[in-house]
């Protein structure tokens, strides 16, 4: 059965419980009211961020004043009287820090009539919206926020961003907008202008605690310039999508898939994968399942080229690692003879992805000195007709079988007439490194019937081999990884 490449939307968004926006707030007038240091420190967060603020206060502690003495702000005026309705019109902001419930209420409403946003310090059943955690390397702000649920966590997280982010990206941000003008002034297309800015974003990434100087602007403007004056060449890369946590991911893959137009994607590949996606990419479907319907490799072929040459930046995401199992020998040639650049981003393959699960090594320098990747079928979807029977039977080897599904009983039983000991250890993982990850462990001789009697469905994978014999895997739980070895290594029977 064929079928053609369908395009999918992938809905990317999860429930938010708050939306972060960014209030522009520069020479706005904000209102706050209240005679507490609370007040006097939201007044410090809106005037850093460039609001005119008012403070009313009939009777200011004496914490307040020491406050808005130390600091002598001149974006914030304190007037000795209470708020009232009018002075909430036209304000762009409207914030109370109180404890009284009636006042709060009424604060509240207030605002509403004037149509003006209103927070009550730490009353969220007042508010209309929240202050959230702040990471600051303005003009680069990150917010953070959990609605409330966990303050203490949000902090940790906000230390851990903190910690991450040098201190000199502001610069690099600042350097970003006034750079603006004279990349917009290149005239460039879409592609050109992102080209120029992940180059830019490259460097900000390698040296971000040095200075931006005008020669690397310049560097860059040039560089642009240079690219405008060639024709706009699209570009393919064939992504290794791993076996289907989205941890195992490389940085470079991840960075392929921020910056694609177009994401051209396996059955096999997991949709917490596709979530890196660039939220604009387009993302097209081009399965090919062992037994159920397939896109013909000429269509991928063809679509890969003619989006590259519309000027696109493809992607072709494929499960596990492109060079295992991937037909990309098919699609790098297709891309080599119609001139588009092509390369390759490797990924863990499925065989490498199971092996630390089960925590069972591929190799051993007593048992097993040679790994072998078998295809479990051949183009007719029948087990392969020339496999070296000799290199399955020795029992130094690690052999992993990708494709086994239909195959598995014809390859142990012609295993074992071959010669390979029936109490070989012999494991099949389904849905490896997903959180349906199953285990089955068994021998050679069992490993067809416990694979059926587990009734487990989905990508199955088997590894043979005297290195595949059982072994504590409680480290496991070390890495937080999702499924506990407890579910995952479950031996049927
Ligand atoms: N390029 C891939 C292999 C593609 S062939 C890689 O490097 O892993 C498709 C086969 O890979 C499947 O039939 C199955 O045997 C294996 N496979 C891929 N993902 C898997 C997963 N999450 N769990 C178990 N097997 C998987």
């Amino acid at each position: 059965m064929s079928r053609k490449p369908t395009e999918t939307s992938i809905a990317r968004i999860q429930p938010l419980a708050r939306l972060p926006v960014f209030f522009a707030l520069e020479g706005r007038r904000v209102v706050i009211a209240g005679g507490s240091e609370a007040a006097a420190w939201k007044a410090e967060l809106l005037a850093a961020a460039g609001a005119r603020v008012e403070l009313y206060a009939e009777h200011p502690s004496d914490e307040l004043l020491t406050v808005l003495q130390s600091l002598a702000s001149d974006h914030i005026e304190l007037r000795r009287r209470p708020w009232s309705f009018d002075i909430l019109q036209g304000a762009a902001l409207a914030i109370l820090a109180t404890e009284n419930d009636a006042e709060a209420q009424a604060f509240r409403c207030s605002a509403q009539a004037n149509g003006v946003p209103c927070n009550v310090v730490d009353r969220p059943a007042f508010c209309d919206f929240s202050f959230g955690g702040i990471v600051n390397r303005s003009p680069l702000i990150i917010g953070i926020s959990t609605d409330g649920a966990a303050p203490v966590f949000g902090q940790a997280i906000r230390a851990k961003i903190e910690a991450m982010l040098p201190q000199g990206l502001t610069q690099w941000a600042e350097a970003a907008r006034q750079w603006r003008p004279s990349v917009q002034a290149l005239k460039l297309s879409f592609q050109r202008r992102r080209a120029f800015w992940e180059r830019f974003t490259e460097l900000a990434l390698a040296n971000p605690n040095d200075t931006p100087s005008e020669a690397e602007r310049d560097a860059l403007l040039a560089k642009s310039a240079h690219d405008a004056a060639s024709p706009e060449r699209g570009s393919a890369v064939l992504v290794g999508a791993g076996p289907g946590d989205p941890e195992l991911l490389t940085l470079k893959a991840v960075r392929a898939l921020q910056s694609a137009d177009i994401i051209l994607y396996d059955d096999l590949v997991s949709r917490a994968v596709l979530d890196f996606a660039r939220r604009e990419a387009k993302t097209m479907l081009v399965g090919k399942t062992g037994h159920g319907p397939s896109c013909k490799q000429e269509d991928i072929n063809r679509l890969m080229v003619s989006f590259a040459q519309q000027g696109k930046r493809v992607v072709r995401l494929k499960s596990g690692d492109p060079m295992v199992f991937g037909r990309a020998t098919e699609e790098l040639e297709a891309c080599r003879l119609a001139g588009v650049p092509v390369e390759v981003i490797p990924g863990i393959t499925t065989a490498q992805g199971v092996a630390s699960r089960i925590g069972r090594s591929l190799t051993h320098r007593a048992i097993a000195r040679r790994v072998q990747f078998l295809t479990g079928h051949d183009t007719s979807g029948k087990l392969p007709g020339d496999i070296d029977w000799s290199a399955i039977a020795d029992q130094n080897a690690t052999t992993v079988v990708y494709m086994p599904a239909k195959t598995i009983r014809a390859l142990t039983e012609a295993a074992l007439r071959h010669g390979l000991p029936a109490d070989i250890p012999a494991i099949a993982v389904y849905n490896a490194t997903r959180t349906n990850e199953l285990v089955v462990e068994a021998t050679i001789a069992s490993l067809p019937d416990r694979m059926e009697a587990s009734g487990a469905s989905g990508p199955v994978i088997v590894l043979i081999g005297k290195a595949m014999q059982g072994a504590e895997a409680n480290w496991l739980h070390l890495w937080g990884s999702s499924t506990s070895p407890e579910e995952t290594i479950r031996a049927i029977g």
